[in-house]
C-alpha cells in the first residue's frame, strides 16, 4: 500500500532539522528556536487551571468561546463575528487554504518564507509559487489564470522586516486588480517595535484578506496551541466547519487561558516586545560588524538574518561549520528559500546571547579559508 506521494515531499520543520544535527561541541547554544524562552505569564495559568478545576472542560463552539472572540475582536477592533479560534496559528493556515484552494491553484509565496506556509499549500493540493519579495517584475509575472492567493508575512519569519504600509497598499491594489486573496500571516505583529499594517485595515483590502494571528509569539504559550483569523462572512462559515470537521475547536481550558492573555496580559507582552527590541538594539550592530556579514536592522521580536559574503559556501555548510566549531545552531537560509544566509533567533537569557556574539566574532574573525577547510 502506497502514500500520497505528497507525503514524500513536505513537511518538518526547518528548526526541528537543524535542532537534530548532532555536535560534539561541549557547551551548545541554539540560535535556531523561534519560541520565547521565559514562560507566560501568570494570569493565563490561573486562568486555566480554574477553568479545570470548574469543570470547565466540555466541547464548545466550534468557532471558539464567545468571550473569547469578544476578546480578540476589541484586540483588533473588528467585529467578533469575523473571529474564528484555532489551536494555533498553524491549523489557522491549514484551514483557510483548504477553504480556498482547490486543486492545481496556484499560491504566491515571497522569498524568504516561513517553511510551513509553503508545506502546508502542497498539503492543501495547492502549487506554491515562490518569487523573491523584492523583484516586483517577477511579482507581476508570478500571477497566472490559476492564481488563488497570496502570502503575506509581517513582520516576517526569517527576517523580522516589517512591511512599510505603501508595500502593504500595492499589495491590496494588486490582489484587487488580480481578484485574488490576500493570507495575511501577522503571528509576530504585537512584537513589532512600530505599528504594523495589515492588509486587513487598508482601503478595499478587508473584503479579500484573511488574518492569521497566534497567542504563541506574544504570549509565549507555545506549547499550549492557540490561534484564530479574522476573515470575511464566507471565509468564516467554512473555517468554522472546516474546525468542525477536523479539530472540533481549540482545547476550551486554553481558550480561558485566551482569554486571560488578552484581558490581563497584554502590558506583560508589551514589556516583553520591549525586552526583544533592547536586545536587538544590542546585537544589531554586533551582528552587523561580524566580518563577512550584512545584517539589516531588525523591526520586530526576534530574529536576525545575516546575510553571507561567503563564496564558494552553502549556508547550509556555514551552519555546520558553526555548529561544529562553536556549538552554535542557526537555520540556514535554504530552509526559507534563499541561500547565502543564516537566521539567528534570540528570544533567550542575555548571558548565553552574549556568549553566543562572542563565538560568532570568532568564527567570523578566521580566515576563509581555515573556517572553510574546518581545520586551524
Ligand atoms: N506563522 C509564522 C510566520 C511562524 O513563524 C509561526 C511559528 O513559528 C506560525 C505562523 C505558527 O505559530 P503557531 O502555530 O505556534 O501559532
Amino acid at each position: 500500500m502506497r502514500l500520497s506521494d505528497t507525503l514524500s515531499s513536505v513537511g518538518g520543520s526547518a528548526t526541528m532539522a537543524t535542532n537534530a544535527w548532532s555536535t560534539s561541541h561541549a557547551d551548545p547554544i541554539a540560535l535556531s528556536m523561534g519560541e520565547p524562552t521565559v514562560p507566560p505569564p501568570e494570569a493565563i495559568r490561573i486562568a486555566i487551571e480554574r477553568a479545570m478545576v470548574d469543570g470547565r472542560t466540555g466541547y464548545g463552539p466550534p468557532a471558539g468561546l464567545p468571550e473569547l472572540r469578544d476578546a480578540l475582536a476589541a484586540d483588533r477592533s473588528v467585529d467578533p463575528a469575523s473571529v474564528v479560534v484555532t489551536p494555533g496559528g498553524k491549523p489557522a493556515l491549514a484551514a483557510a487554504l483548504r477553504c480556498l484552494l482547490d486543486p492545481g491553484d496556484e499560491v504566491i509565496i515571497l522569498a524568504p518564507f516561513w517553511p510551513s506556509a509553503r508545506d502546508q499549500v502542497v498539503w492543501a493540493r495547492g502549487v506554491p509559487v515562490i518569487v523573491a519579495h523584492d523583484d516586483e517584475a517577477a511579482i507581476e509575472a508570478a500571477f497566472g489564470p490559476r492564481t488563488r492567493a497570496v502570502i503575506l508575512n509581517s513582520p516576517n519569519n526569517p527576517t523580522s522586516r516589517v512591511m512599510p504600509r505603501a508595500e502593504i497598499e500595492r499589495w491590496v491594489e494588486r490582489a484587487d486588480r488580480r481578484d485574488v486573496w490576500i493570507v495575511s500571516d501577522e503571528v509576530y505583529r504585537e512584537l513589532a517595535w512600530s505599528a504594523a499594517a495589515s492588509p486587513a485595515d487598508v482601503d478595499g483590502g478587508a473584503d479579500r484578506t484573511i488574518v492569521i494571528t497566534s497567542f504563541s509569539k506574544r504570549f509565549a504559550m507555545t506549547g499550549y496551541r492557540l490561534g484564530a483569523l479574522f476573515a470575511p462572512p464566507a471565509l468564516v462559515d467554512a473555517v468554522v466547519r472546516w474546525n468542525s470537521t477536523f479539530v472540533t475547536h481549540a482545547a476550551t481550558p486554553i481558550q480561558y487561558g485566551g482569554i486571560a492573555a488578552l484581558t490581563e496580559a497584554t502590558e506583560w507582552a508589551e514589556s516583553r516586545r520591549d525586552e526583544y527590541r533592547r536586545a536587538a538594539e544590542w546585537l544589531g550592530p554586533r551582528l552587523d560588524a561580524l566580518s563577512g556579514v550584512r545584517c539589516a536592522p531588525t523591526e520586530a521580536g526576534f530574529y536576525f538574518w545575516l546575510q553571507l559574503e561567503e563564496p564558494g559556501r552553502s549556508s547550509l555548510e556555514v551552519a555546520r561549520a558553526l555548529l561544529e566549531r562553536e556549538g552554535l545552531r542557526l537555520v540556514p537560509g535554504e530552509a526559507f528559500g534563499v541561500e547565502g544566509a543564516l537566521r539567528l533567533a534570540y528570544p533567550i537569557a542575555r548571558p548565553r546571547l552574549e556568549e553566543a556574539v562572542t563565538r560568532l566574532e570568532r568564527f567570523f574573525a578566521l580566515p576563509l579559508d581555515v573556517r572553510k577547510n574546518g581545520e586551524d
